[in-house]
Protein backbone atom coordinates (compact mmCIF):
# COMPACT_ATOMS: atom_id res chain seq x y z
CA UNK A 1 0.00 0.00 0.00
CA UNK A 2 1.03 3.19 -0.35
CA UNK A 3 0.91 5.83 2.52
CA UNK A 4 1.32 8.67 0.39
CA UNK A 5 -1.70 8.51 -1.58
CA UNK A 6 -4.05 6.80 1.52
CA UNK A 7 -6.53 9.41 2.64
CA UNK A 8 -7.49 7.54 5.65
CA UNK A 9 -10.73 7.15 5.00
CA UNK A 10 -11.02 4.23 6.10
CA UNK A 11 -13.48 2.25 3.17
CA UNK A 12 -10.69 -0.79 3.18
CA UNK A 13 -11.04 -0.86 6.59
CA UNK A 14 -14.48 -1.71 6.23
CA UNK A 15 -14.55 -4.27 3.51
CA UNK A 16 -11.72 -6.19 5.39
CA UNK A 17 -11.14 -5.40 8.74
CA UNK A 18 -9.28 -8.72 9.10
CA UNK A 19 -6.70 -7.06 6.67
CA UNK A 20 -6.90 -3.12 7.13
CA UNK A 21 -7.22 -0.90 9.93
CA UNK A 22 -6.64 2.29 11.16
CA UNK A 23 -4.34 3.59 14.03
CA UNK A 24 -5.02 6.00 16.70
CA UNK A 25 -3.01 8.62 13.95
CA UNK A 26 -5.19 7.26 11.27
CA UNK A 27 -2.23 5.88 9.66
CA UNK A 28 -3.66 2.47 7.64
CA UNK A 29 -2.12 -0.69 9.29
CA UNK A 30 -1.87 -3.67 7.18
CA UNK A 31 -2.52 -6.24 9.74
CA UNK A 32 -2.58 -9.30 7.05
CA UNK A 33 0.47 -8.89 4.58
CA UNK A 34 -0.37 -12.50 3.19
CA UNK A 35 -3.99 -12.66 3.84
CA UNK A 36 -5.71 -16.58 3.64
CA UNK A 37 -7.34 -17.60 0.58
CA UNK A 38 -11.49 -16.92 2.03
CA UNK A 39 -10.16 -13.38 2.79
CA UNK A 40 -8.98 -12.05 -0.47
CA UNK A 41 -12.51 -12.16 -2.45
CA UNK A 42 -13.14 -9.18 0.27
CA UNK A 43 -9.61 -7.55 0.06
CA UNK A 44 -9.34 -7.69 -3.68
CA UNK A 45 -12.70 -5.22 -2.90
CA UNK A 46 -11.13 -3.39 -0.57
CA UNK A 47 -8.35 -2.70 -3.14
CA UNK A 48 -10.73 -2.24 -5.89
CA UNK A 49 -12.65 0.25 -3.94
CA UNK A 50 -10.05 2.14 -2.94
CA UNK A 51 -10.92 5.74 -3.82
CA UNK A 52 -7.25 6.76 -4.02
CA UNK A 53 -5.65 4.01 -5.41
CA UNK A 54 -3.37 3.43 -2.52
CA UNK A 55 -3.63 -0.48 -2.45
CA UNK A 56 -2.43 -3.10 -4.19
CA UNK A 57 -2.25 -7.04 -4.59
CA UNK A 58 1.69 -8.32 -4.61
CA UNK A 59 2.00 -10.62 -7.55
CA UNK A 60 1.70 -13.98 -6.02
CA UNK A 61 -0.51 -13.39 -2.81
CA UNK A 62 -3.81 -14.16 -5.55
CA UNK A 63 -1.69 -18.21 -6.08
CA UNK A 64 -4.37 -19.60 -4.16
CA UNK A 65 -3.66 -21.73 -0.52
CA UNK A 66 -0.18 -21.33 1.24
CA UNK A 67 1.65 -24.21 1.89
CA UNK A 68 1.62 -25.42 5.17
S1 LIG B 1 -9.55 2.81 1.16
FE1 LIG B 1 -7.61 3.60 0.34
S2 LIG B 1 -7.54 5.74 0.95
FE2 LIG B 1 -9.08 4.70 2.24
S3 LIG B 1 -7.98 4.06 4.08
FE3 LIG B 1 -7.92 2.36 2.65
S4 LIG B 1 -5.99 2.62 1.51
FE4 LIG B 1 -6.45 4.57 2.50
Amino acid sequence: MDHGLCEANGVCAGVAPEVFALDEDDRLQVLQEFPPAELLGRVREAVQGCPKGALGLRPGTEAGPQPT
